[in-house]
């Protein structure tokens, strides 16, 4: 397992506002990275100290074993960015905007045509290349804007909030490029997301809050331990299930036709199916999503 990105006791101040208060954390090669938070959390002070935009007051990056501060030319040749404003230009087509992007990397020539039309190709974008990019729609323009951030075939691959703003749909099918890209092309992808069901998708999540970690695991080692589950039982008779839960001080809630206990970890169920198994009609146990987790960690909800 290769450490793409290595973190170490990263702090950052806006004179008294300490927006990074010590970070600790990494990104192994080729995953899905989530990096959560609330509004104000610190997340893009990280990523913008990552990717050499702004200088940490203390601690130590490290990005593909270069060091950011020391070796920020290499580093830059190593990200692809996709901020949440498009920086492209409307009047000018497809083609010459990723162009233009590439050029600036020192690509030219039959290599630089290349490395444009393999950039387009992989975020499904070749049919659009002579099309001017103001009079592509939303989820197409986020697109070639993944594109740009590709032509210099980065190791990993920045994306703040890729699919905010765009119609439900769309986000299906920019979210689908994204996972494509990280699952075909092994490309490690650092993102920041409002929805938590892209978070899911994620091999490792790291939430921040205050300036400091909050949070880290998998989405399912997330989900388990910050998001609750419940277990939902339809009785045979639903006082003699009442009485016995009562009995054994269990905590429940009546719904309409289900009782409904909430549980910690989906195996505590097993004791408490357990000892009411007689009156089980069915059962199912539903597990915390990441919208719960998440409120879970920070007491805050994600969207704005
Ligand atoms: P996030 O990306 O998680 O919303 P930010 O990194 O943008 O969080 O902000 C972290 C904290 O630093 C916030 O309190 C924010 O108001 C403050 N902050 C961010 N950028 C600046 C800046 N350029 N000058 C002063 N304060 C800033």
């Amino acid at each position: 397992m290769n450490k793409i990105v290595q973190v170490t006791s990263l702090k950052k101040s806006y004179k008294d506002v300490h927006a990074v208060k010590g970070l600790d954390f990494y990104v192994e090669e080729g995953k899905l990275f989530a990096f959560l938070g609330p509004n104000g959390a610190g997340k893009s002070t990280t990523i913008d100290m990552i990717c050499t935009y702004l200088r940490p007051d203390s601690g130590k990056i490290l990005l593909d074993g270069s060091e950011v501060g020391k070796n920020d030319d290499e580093i830059r040749r190593k990200i692809g960015i996709v901020f949440q404003d498009s920086v492209l230009d409307p009047i000018l087509t497809v083609r010459e905007n990723v162009t233009i992007r590439g050029s600036m990397y020192g690509l030219h020539g039959k290599e630089l045509k290349e490395a444009v039309e393999n950039a387009c190709e992989v975020v499904g974008m070749t049919d659009f290349m002579k099309r001017p990019y103001g009079k592509l729609s939303g989820g197409q323009r986020r697109r070639v804007d993944i594109a740009r951030a590709l032509v210099n075939t980065p190791k990993i691959l920045f994306l703040d909030e890729p699919t905010t703003g765009l119609d439900p749909q769309t986000r299906v099918n920019v979210w689908n490029t994204i996972s494509d890209l990280q699952k075909q092309n092994n490309m490690t992808i650092f993102l920041t997301t409002h929805y938590m069901e892209e978070a899911s998708d994620a091999d490792y999540v790291v939430v921040i809050d205050d300036g400091k970690i909050a949070a880290k695991g998998t989405p399912a080692q997330l989900k388990e331990k910050y998001a609750g589950n419940y277990l939902y039982i339809v009785p045979k008779n639903k006082d003699s299930l009442l009485n016995t839960l009562k009995k054994n001080k269990i905590t429940y809630k009546q719904n309409i036709d289900t009782i409904s206990i909430p549980i910690v970890h989906t195996v505590d169920s097993l004791e408490i199916l357990d000892k009411v198994r007689e009156n089980i009609d069915s059962f199912e146990v539903i597990k915390g999503t990441m919208d719960d987790a998440f409120i879970g960690i920070t007491g805050k909800e994600i969207r704005r």
